[in-house]
């Protein structure tokens, strides 16, 4: 199970120092700071799943 990265890009989640590696290949975009909301979401998705 893939956990979300918390400070992952806002549209795809790539961690941003390998963005420009994943992302180059078909990247439309750089890398953007997810919201606040985002990061909050994640981090709880990443509790969710470490306890499971
Ligand atoms: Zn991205």
């Amino acid at each position: 199970m893939k956990v979300p990265n918390p400070m992952g890009c806002r549209q795809c989640g790539i961690d941003h120092r390998v963005h420009a590696i994943q992302a180059g290949s078909g990247g439309t975009h750089t890398w953007e700071q997810p919201t606040e909301q985002q990061i909050k979401e994640r981090m709880q998705t990443r509790r969710t799943e470490k306890t499971r």
